[in-house]
Formats: structure tokens, sequence, C-alpha cells
């Protein structure tokens, strides 16, 4: 299969591991991953092996280099078992964008300024041309708490924000004294998954701050409050998706 790239900056070389977006569904969601490999090659042709059974839309190397692997119009296989708001089929309704990167495995290197400079320039022109809501630019994180942990604690979610690519809140506050953690239960841990649940990760309002709970909230602080990831809940954290959940809905 060959076919010309949808962004006028990438370069094609196609996978075979994608299929037609199920029910008509459009993408209406950027997800954002990393490699987690040793370079950038390997992951290329992994994504391109008729038998790994994964694939995405876009990889952008480290130089800042974009290649597109599946049509905008098709869907890739990038988000596996995942879910955001209650919408499981996150392949069907979004465009994958892998970004190369060594990962947790490799802890965590830095992403340079030329390819997160590529990543934005990508996200824009697909932001425009879908008309995608910034809180609709997420991580695998998000949409998997538990099961996948990139694009990671160090991808720079603010710079993004700050050139119109996501939401993002940057209070002043410090990460304090947890308000809420595991074990606990009751109306204000109800009211927080319901927070977590309306903002669109995946988990129930129990009232009890139960495993699932806190891999969200863990996942959530990846994304939005980087500075402290331990799954408990301070008053930034909660403060952050409150004020991210008035944004998402303006
Ligand atoms: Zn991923």
């Amino acid at each position: 299969m060959s076919f010309s790239a949808d962004y006028r900056d990438a370069r094609v070389r196609a996978s075979p591991n994608c299929g037609p977006r199920r029910n008509a569904m459009r993408p209406d969601m950027l997800l954002l991953h990393y490699t987690g490999m040793t370079s950038g090659e390997e992951a290329e042709a992994r994504l391109c092996h008729p038998q790994s059974d994964v694939s995405c839309h876009y990889i952008v190397h480290e130089d800042g280099a974009v290649l597109q692997m599946v049509p905008e119009a098709m869907r890739a296989w990038h988000a596996g078992d995942s879910c955001w708001e209650g919408e499981r089929d996150i392949n069907s309704r979004s465009i994958g964008i892998e970004i190369v990167n060594g990962g947790h495995p490799a802890n965590l290197p830095p992403y340079p300024v030329r390819q997160i400079d590529a990543v934005i320039a990508l996200c824009r022109d697909l932001v425009e041309r879908h008309n995608i809501r910034p809180n609709h630019v997420l991580g695998h994180s998000d949409v998997a708490p538990g099961r996948k942990i990139d694009p990671g604690e160090h991808f720079p979610w603010k710079t993004l924000a700050g050139a119109g690519i996501g939401l993002y809140d940057d209070d002043r506050g410090t990460v304090g004294p947890p308000l809420l953690g595991p074990g606990e239960r009751g109306q204000p841990v109800e009211a927080l998954q319901a927070l977590l649940s309306l903002y669109g990760y995946d988990v129930a309002a129990t009232g009890e701050y139960d495993e699932r709970t806190r891999l969200v909230v863990e996942s959530f602080q990846m994304h939005y409050r980087q500075g402290c990831i331990d799954g408990r809940t301070d008053r930034q954290t909660l403060d952050r998706l409150y004020r991210l959940s008035q944004k998402a809905r303006a």
C-alpha cells in the first residue's frame, strides 16, 4: 500500500497494520506515545512489521524528522485496551503519534528541543484540520492507567500547551500533604472519582480510594502535575483537576 502524506512535512513509510475506522468515527483526539525502544530505526521497523500488530499515524524522530505510516482516514493500532470519556475504541477516534524516546527503560532521557518543535508543528496542523479540542490532546497513560506510562513524566506538556496544543494548568501552588490517599473511603473520595471521570478518566465513583483510583491519579499527575507522582491527592492535584475540568467545558 502506498499513499501520499496528509501532513506536508512528512515522508511516507506505509505500515500494513491498520484498518477502517469503525462506526464511521472521525478522529477527534490526538494520542501521544513514546517508542520506548533503543533506537528510532528499531521502532520504525516494529511499527511496519506485518506480525507486530502495532502501528501509528506518525512517528517523530529525535532530529525532528516526521514519518507517516498510516493515512489519517484509517484506523492505526496504537492505543490497545483504552478508554476516555467512556469511549473504548480509542483507535477509531484518534490519531496516534509515536515520539522516539527511550522512555522509562532508558531512565527518561530528555526530549530534544527540535523534536518537540516538530511535534508541536505536527499537532498544530492536526488540531486545525480535524478541529480537535485541547482536552482531547492526551498521552497513552491517560487512556490506559496502570497499563501504560508513556509518554512519561518528562514529556513537556507545559511547553506544548504554551504553543497552543492541549490543556494545562500552571498554578503557583506547591506539592502539599495528601488530603486523600489509598485506603480511604467516603464522600470526598467519591467526589474526586466523579471529577476524574468527568474529565475523561476511566474510574468509577465507588467512594473507595482503591488501586484503580491510585493508578488514575498517578496518570493524571504524570500529565498535569509532574512535580510529584505518588497517586495520592493533595491540594495542588485537586486544584489542577478542578480547574482543568472547568477549562475543558469552557
Ligand atoms: Zn504508547
